[in-house]
């Protein structure tokens, strides 16, 4: 099986014990079947822990609570005690796959590193050069994929090309990468696949409202994983905005687009996940008047990326709220 991953995805390193914002804080970890089998086969001291701190979520999934907002097994020097003790190998899916996003297309997969981790944060953000992706095979036999992903991945790298193209400013680039989205969505409500990848930028229809505050009061009104979030969101909508590295906005731009675009796939809505990379460039550039880039990106993808309902919030958000108009006003 073909699988493409970005190009700094090889240099990931886990920070373990140094890492400033461990993901084994604040997030419950649904532990899997075969992890939690295993669990009960475990002896002595660290099986009968294993076993006391199994329990049911309010969804029926079997977690480890937090204590103190902490996972029981983070021991005082911020290491995995399972890890340490049992090997990487006994963590749970969750544990071992983190900080990576897997997407199956049946006939290849795309694995990402989320942004929300330090160490990957760090990757992503600390090259200016154009983000490109490498692709390898696996021993792993294909499956069938939709047939639309034969539209959808050319669409996509065109998208990404006018998202690199740096003989323009990125503010253009992103106001054509939204009307070229929205062009192509036409032809994918019409059924017209083959259409999709002659279609041609699209006229963006005029804002009907500015994009901030709202946008920012939005967020505020979603779950929040770290409590400071709102605040970090109120500062954000009363701070001048400061200009940012256009580099690194692109490569934002481009690890948002390349991890949601195909997604329409599953569900024929490209144009809400177009919005989302916007959006997301849009509103990182705010937070980083506050917090600095790498932070600003950090605390978005925490709260947006790693909380489903958060994501599907702000896709609704995207498709009736915050449309291509106020987000092409919100880039002039
Ligand atoms: S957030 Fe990233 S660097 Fe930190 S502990 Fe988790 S995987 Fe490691």
């Amino acid at each position: 099986m073909r699988v493409t991953v970005p190009d700094y995805y090889e240099n990931f390193r886990c920070l373990a014990g140094d890492c400033p914002h461990t993901c084994c804080e604040k997030w419950e970890v649904v532990i899997d079947e075969a992890s939690a089998a295993f669990y009960e086969t475990v002896p002595g001291p660290l099986g009968e822990k294993l076993r006391s701190a199994l329990k049911k979520d309010q969804d029926g999934d079997l977690c480890f609570p937090l204590n103190g907002g902490r996972c029981p097994f983070l021991d005082s020097e911020n290491l995995c005690e399972i890890h340490k003790e049992l090997g990487e190998e006994a963590t749970s899916v969750t544990c071992r796959e983190h900080p990576r996003f897997t997407e199956d297309y049946g006939s290849f997969r795309e694995v990402t590193l989320s942004a929300s981790c330090p160490a990957a944060n760090a990757l992503l953000l600390g090259s200016e050069a154009p983000l490109t992706f490498h692709t390898f095979e696996t021993e792993e036999a294909e499956e069938e994929g939709d047939e639309w992903l034969n539209y959808l991945l050319p669409l996509r790298s065109r998208l990404l090309d006018i998202l690199t193209d740096r003989s323009c400013p990125l503010e253009a680039r992103l106001a054509s990468f939204l009307s070229l989205a929205l062009s192509a969505q036409n032809c994918l409500d019409d059924d017209r696949p083959k259409a999709m990848n002659d279609a041609a930028e699209a006229p963006i229809p005029p804002a009907e409202d500015p994009l901030f505050p709202a946008a920012l009061d939005f967020l505020a009104s979603l779950e929040v994983l770290d409590a400071d979030w709102p605040s970090l969101l109120e500062q954000a909508a009363a701070a001048e905005k400061t200009p940012q590295p256009e580099a690194l906005l692109e490569r934002i731009a481009v690890y948002f687009a390349f991890r949601y675009l195909l997604k329409a796939v599953n569900d024929g809505d490209l144009l809400s996940r177009a919005e989302l990379v916007v959006f997301a460039v849009l509103v990182v550039e705010r937070l980083a008047a506050v917090c600095g880039l790498p932070e600003a990106l950090r605390r978005f993808s925490a709260e947006i990326e790693h909380d489903d309902d958060n994501l599907e919030a702000l896709l609704e958000a995207l498709r009736w709220d915050f449309g291509p108009g106020e987000l092409a006003a919100a880039l002039e």
